[in-house]
């Protein structure tokens, strides 16, 4: 390993070490603004990081919806954490169903009235290694992107006004970082505009997943200077980060006791389903980021990326 892998190795290893420490420390009564009455709802939690988030968050006290697409399958998971004594209720979602998203807002209302924070974490990728297939392109982004947005949009509406701030975390990850110094979009123009929040738009994301995907249909997206680890993946992660950042900004100018704050998060490469059980950290810790973030007292962080309880850049 060359001498910066290493340094770089063990920097990660050591964040990793402080994490565990911050973990074992208890939450203050001042820090801990949540009961048995916040409700948080946790897409594909049936298994990997999202089961781990959903088993955190009901760990802490809250009431944890537990959403999976197969029914059977979520209300086993389910159980799991129900035998552990935790609040956990289970419903089916799947996030390219609208339909099932409306009868899931359906249920929320009529059963809990309204959500408290809502982790987005259901996500595809079909690459392993160094394979960078793009036959299932359509439905990565379809998933990651257009089912996370479409779930988001609606839950805005059932996210229950609060003192503290209702909270969006979505799962992302580094793949898919515009600026990183890899794996990025080779046009520094389309970059600057998707960086640039004066520039940014739904209308820009949505059109630059689209030429991704009209250029896999016409075959030429190898030259396309797209993003060169796990193609598809990265460009809708890329979405996402980018739609959580433009979120955020439209949710800005909500009212105080309104405020919903949206952040996401790299979970690092974790020992999933997801990976072929690879990646060098377990769901428990890849789980720590995302349910800091859904917990956060600080009231002035949103529209923000984080990875190993920092942040980073977009
Ligand atoms: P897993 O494959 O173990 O879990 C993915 C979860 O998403 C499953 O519950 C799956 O359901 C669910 N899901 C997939 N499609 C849908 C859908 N249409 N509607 C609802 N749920 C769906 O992966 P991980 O736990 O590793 O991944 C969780 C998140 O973390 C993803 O967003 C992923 O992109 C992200 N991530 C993971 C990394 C890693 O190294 N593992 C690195 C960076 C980010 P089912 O069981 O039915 O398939």
């Amino acid at each position: 390993m060359s001498g910066k892998k290493e340094r770089n190795k063990e920097r990660r290893e050591k964040r990793l070490q402080e994490i565990s420490l911050l973990r074992t420390l208890p939450y203050s009564d001042r820090q801990r603004w949540w009961s048995k009455e916040t409700i948080a709802v946790v897409t594909g939690a049936n298994r990997g990081i999202g089961f781990e988030i959903a088993r955190q968050l009901a760990g802490h006290g809250l009431t944890v919806i537990l959403t999976s697409r197969d029914t059977s399958v979520g209300i086993e998971a389910a159980k799991v954490l129900q035998e552990m004594g935790f609040n956990v209720d289970v419903h089916q979602l799947d996030i390219l169903d609208s339909e099932l998203i409306s009868a899931f807002i359906d249920w929320i209302k009529q059963k809990y009235g309204g959500v408290d924070i809502l982790v987005s974490n259901a996500g595809v990728n079909y690459n392993l290694g160094y394979d960078n297939s793009v036959e299932f392109a359509r439905r990565v982004i379809e998933t990651n992107y257009y089912g996370t947005k479409n779930m988001i949009k609606a839950m805005i509406p059932v996210m229950r006004p609060s003192a503290v701030g209702a909270r969006i975390v979505n799962v992302s990850s580094r793949l898919g970082r515009l600026n990183g110094r890899r794996n990025r979009i080779q046009d520094a123009n389309l970059r600057e505009k998707l960086t640039n929040l004066e520039t940014l738009s739904e209308e820009l994301i949505d059109r630059t997943v689209s030429s991704f995907l009209q250029q896999v249909e016409d075959e030429i997206w190898q030259s396309g200077g797209w993003p060169q680890t796990f193609t598809d993946y990265s460009v809708s992660k890329l979405a996402v980060s980018a739609y959580t950042r433009l979120l955020a900004k439209e949710l800005s100018d909500r009212p105080q006791g309104e405020k919903i704050y949206v952040n996401c998060y790299c979970p690092g490469w974790v020992k999933t389903a997801m990976t072929g059980w690879q990646g060098n950290i377990s769901p428990e810790v890849a789980a720590d980021t995302g349910v800091w973030l859904a917990l956060l007292s600080d009231q002035t962080i949103t529209g923000k990326f984080f990875a190993e309880r920092r942040e980073i850049n977009f």
